[in-house]
């Protein structure tokens, strides 16, 4: 596939934040490929950490502990064409961090003061040196507060729960009526934590996806980058 050449292109970072199954992710990676940037999952990289902790037997209340391990853990995030890779020192966890067992918890792990400082400094490394697709829940309000380009996507509860039961593999059962209560549940856990709860940025761009196909996402984001990179300025 021909990739634009963003080379003589102003190169700037995207943030796109949103409450759980609004599709930041598949949205941001191809808004990524489009303008052949780096894409960073950081929901991924406190999935990891919940991985960690629950397979040592480290409970959210113990925080002490889950900060000794966070900052000796070395996360790594590999793009690739199946999409991204996660690394825990090492040991290839991408399948391991979406089952129900971490959903269930990982809000309660990315409450932790501690742990969130750590985890914004290892995003703003990553986004240094410009051209990356960054989503999560604060990226606009906390961690990149000088994106370019910030989008805060969303969609009613019903519809991201629906989304995410279409997704469902056959083995993993849950119904409808349960994946809304847990969907609502992470964004209350989520919205109402006292460390850069999720939040929409004053200068965000809301993208409201209830109604929208996939595509016609990623093209008016992807038309919101161009203008930036072409002037030079945020949007
Ligand atoms: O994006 P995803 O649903 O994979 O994120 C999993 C969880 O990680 C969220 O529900 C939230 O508790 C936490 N998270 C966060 N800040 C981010 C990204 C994710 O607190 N930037």
């Amino acid at each position: 596939m021909d990739r634009p050449d963003t080379t003589q292109q102003y190169r700037i970072n995207i943030a796109i934040d949103g409450p759980a199954g609004a599709g930041k992710s598949s949205v941001a990676r191809l808004v990524a490929n489009q303008l052949s940037y780096i894409y960073v999952d950081t929901g991924s990289m406190y999935r990891a950490v919940t991985w960690y902790m629950l397979k040592q037997g480290i409970e959210p209340e113990m925080v002490d502990e889950v900060l000794h391990h966070t900052l000796n853990m070395v996360i790594e995030l590999i793009p690739g064409v199946d999409g991204q890779k996660v690394l825990v020192d090492g040991e290839d966890v991408t399948y391991y961090i979406r089952t129900n067992q971490v959903n269930g918890i990982v809000s309660r792990y990315a409450q932790i003061e501690g742990l969130r400082n750590h985890m914004v400094q290892l995003q703003r490394q990553m986004a240094l040196r410009k051209g990356v697709v960054m989503d999560g829940r604060d990226i606009g309000t906390t961690v990149l507060p000088d994106a370019e380009v910030k989008i805060f996507m969303t969609a009613t509860v019903k519809e991201r729960a629906l989304r995410r039961f279409n997704e469902l593999s056959e083995a993993e059962q849950t119904t409808l009526q349960q994946l809304e209560r847990d969907i609502a549940q992470r964004d209350s856990l989520d919205e109402q934590r006292e460390i850069s709860p999720l939040r929409c940025a004053d200068d965000a761009i809301v993208l409201d996806t209830t109604h929208m196909e996939i595509n016609q996402v990623v093209d008016r984001i992807v038309s919101y980058c161009r203008r930036s990179q072409r002037d030079g300025e945020s949007v």
